[in-house]
């Protein structure tokens, strides 16, 4: 196995739109030991609140900030969280025999390479719709020598959870949006910022200094009655919708954006 097959991510690879029956020709070879899951090859690598939540939970002792890096997006001025690369560039999920130590859970743009989903809002009822695009060419995977075999669209994403994982991209989107037209997000101070992505992401961490849950801190901060579980008991769900729904909105209101 050799480190020199890097070389075949070829970030000019053309895009091309893929409709729900289509097909196209890839084989993931497995013989490029997880080139596409490094910083030179995905550069940032988006995570979703739900990503988020499973990249912290399946290793629960380590710091938040060594797996998960946040970014504000120059668009919208809202937090975005991103793999955090290792020093070596590489996914803190890569295995050493470059499989994925959370294949079953990788993140939502992890289960589409070598596809990207472009999320569309339709006007008319605000609901959100997903586009797909093959980057064709973009790997290994896609050469001769990998034997690439013709993919059904529908198949390639009939990944486990994947219906979650598109309902959480949704939500985000939908989030987003409406903060975006209901609030002052530009005026936020980059203090305020940091608090909101904690929110957002469910960051278990120290924060201003005290040994706390941010959950409980937020509790007393914005006068919500303590919860009665810790923070680790929550679901998926629970947890995006007390983020997304309860916590973020009322602190912005408390930040007067
Ligand atoms: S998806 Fe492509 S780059 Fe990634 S391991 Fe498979 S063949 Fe290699
Ligand atoms: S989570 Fe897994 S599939 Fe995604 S970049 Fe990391 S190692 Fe690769």
């Amino acid at each position: 196995m050799s480190h020199n097959l890097h070389q075949f991510i070829n970030k000019n690879s053309k895009s091309i739109p893929i409709d729900e029956n289509g097909t196209f020709k890839f084989t993931c070879a497995k013989q490029c030991w997880g080139t596409c899951c490094r910083e030179d090859n995905a550069g940032l690598l988006q995570l979703s609140v739900y990503d988020v939540y499973t990249f912290l939970n399946t290793e629960p002792e380590v710091p938040a900030l060594d797996l998960i890096q946040v970014k504000i997006d120059e668009e919208t001025n809202l937090p975005r969280a991103f793999i955090k690369w290792r020093e070596d560039k590489t996914c803190p999920k890569l295995n050493e025999d470059g499989t994925c130590s959370i294949y079953e859970n990788r993140p939502f743009a992890c289960r589409l390479f070598p596809l990207e989903a472009k999320f569309f809002i339709n006007d008319r009822d605000d609901s959100i719709y997903p586009k797909y695009v093959v980057r064709e060419n973009v790997c290994f995977g896609f050469r001769k020598e990998a034997n690439p075999e013709i993919q059904y669209l529908k198949t390639f994403l009939n990944t486990p959870d994947f219906e979650n994982h598109l309902k959480y991209e949704k939500l985000e989107i939908s989030y987003r949006d409406k903060w975006m037209k209901k609030y002052q997000i530009k005026n936020l101070k980059s203090e305020q910022i940091h608090m909101l992505a904690q929110v957002l992401y469910c960051l278990k961490e120290k924060i201003i200094g005290k040994k706390t849950y941010f959950f409980d801190l937020y509790s007393e901060m914005l006068k919500i009655p303590k919860r009665t579980k810790r923070i680790e008991s929550f679901t998926a769900d629970e947890l995006s919708k007390l983020s997304l729904e309860e916590f973020a909105p009322r602190l912005l209101e408390k930040f007067n954006v």
